[in-house]
């Protein structure tokens, strides 16, 4: 193996390694607007938003 291509793969395992950490998981896609909960996770701010609407309209039809 050549030394590019270590390297080579060495960037794509760190590309992957950012995809995850800026992708949301409400949405599963790129975050937009990055929220991070106590929790340590990463969502969007509009899928957090219509996450926590739809728990609330949820429980107050009980
Ligand atoms: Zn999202």
């Amino acid at each position: 193996m050549t030394l590019s291509a270590v390297r080579g793969e060495m960037a794509q395992q760190r590309n992957q390694v950012d995809r995850v950490k800026i992708s949301c998981s409400i949405c599963l896609d790129l975050l937009k607007d990055p929220v991070t909960i106590s929790c340590g996770h990463n969502y969007c701010m509009i899928a957090l938003l219509v996450k926590q609407w739809s728990t609330m309209r949820r429980s107050s039809l009980g």
